[in-house]
């Protein structure tokens, strides 16, 4: 079975849905409250999971309520969570205001996620025995750095979300196989608004660029081939949150399975346009199944 690894966050999302968001100063009162699992690491950890690999999670959850629902939740998707740490001190979370009209503002506080400094032998083990790891920028970057370098060390190919958008580092970049930013993080990476000017630009630092596009799919660039554009498929969508982690899990899995880029960026259209379809962010990620139903 294909084996995935990610280091990454967990967070509990608390989700605020108000009319209207308050402004500084003002009280307002909301519509209604949910918690959810999210975080990148865990969203992509979920959707690798029920897309067919066998995953494990390298992070940290914090020793509260918030954690052990957060670890309960990735086991529950069948994510392996022997290296996810427990550590003092509250979890990560994101609380996210929504009004009505879809915008949100959101402040994430790490938490436990920002515990994570350093791999353990245990951990460059685990990445040792992988066939991708999936890295993003929700953990303190030396971290992601260090686990890309031991993964590249040991042949195991990295795959790189580099969001939220911040300037990276050109010691990440060279141990990056794949990089896959959304336009916006495109742009801000490169100051390319056009997305096939940033993924050509981001071929100086790294060999394989997908740029996800939202409802217009995605760009997909290497280096010694001409870009292609990969459409995704036309549905109704409900909720695009978690998108792009549900693409990246799934496109994780279908190339460490050997399968040629073009097929495994259809497959992985599939999957995120399954996502979109349905409330909330892992709740919403298709099993293996559905994928290859939809991709078929
Ligand atoms: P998010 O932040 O919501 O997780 P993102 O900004 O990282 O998403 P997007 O580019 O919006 O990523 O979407 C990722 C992929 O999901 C797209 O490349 C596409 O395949 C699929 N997708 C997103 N929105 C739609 C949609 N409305 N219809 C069909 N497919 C979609």
């Amino acid at each position: 079975m294909t084996s995935i690894v990610v280091l990454g966050s967990t967070n509990m999302d608390l989700v605020a849905y108000v009319a209207k968001a308050p402004g500084r100063g003002e009280t307002v009162t909301g519509r209604d409250f949910r918690t959810v699992p999210g975080g990148k690491g865990a969203n992509q950890a979920v959707a690798a999971a029920r897309a067919g690999a066998e995953v494990s999670i390298i992070g940290a959850v914090g020793a509260d309520d918030f954690g052990l629902r957060l670890r309960a939740a990735l086991e529950h998707s069948g994510v392996d969570t022997d290296l996810l740490r427990t550590v003092e001190g509250p979890s990560g979370t994101a609380h996210i205001v929504v009004d009505d009209e879809g915008g949100n503002a959101i402040v994430v506080i790490p938490g436990a996620n920002g515990t994570v400094t350093s791999l353990t032998h245990g951990d460059e083990a685990l990445i040792a025995t992988a066939d991708a790891l999936l890295l993003q920028l929700e953990l303190p970057l030396a971290v992601v750095a260090e686990g890309a370098r031991a993964a590249r060390e040991r042949g195991v190919r990295t795959v790189l979300t580099p969001a939220p958008a911040r300037a990276l580092p050109t010691e990440l970049l060279s141990v990056t196989d794949l990089l896959v930013p959304n336009e916006h993080e495109a742009a801000a990476l490169t100051g390319h608004t056009d997305p096939l000017a940033a993924a050509r630009s981001l071929l100086d630092d790294v060999p394989e660029v997908v740029v996800t596009l939202g409802a217009a799919g995605c760009l997909y660039a290497a280096r010694g081939a001409d870009p292609v554009t990969v459409p995704t498929p036309r549905v109704r969508a409900v909720d695009t949150t978690a998108a792009g982690d549900t693409f990246v899990g799934a496109l994780a899995v279908a190339l460490a399975e050997g399968r040629p880029a073009p097929e495994a960026l259809a497959w992985a259209s599939a999957a995120a346009a399954l996502s979109v379809q349905r409330e909330g962010a892992s709740t919403s990620m298709p099993y293996r199944t559905e994928i290859d139903a939809a991709a078929a």
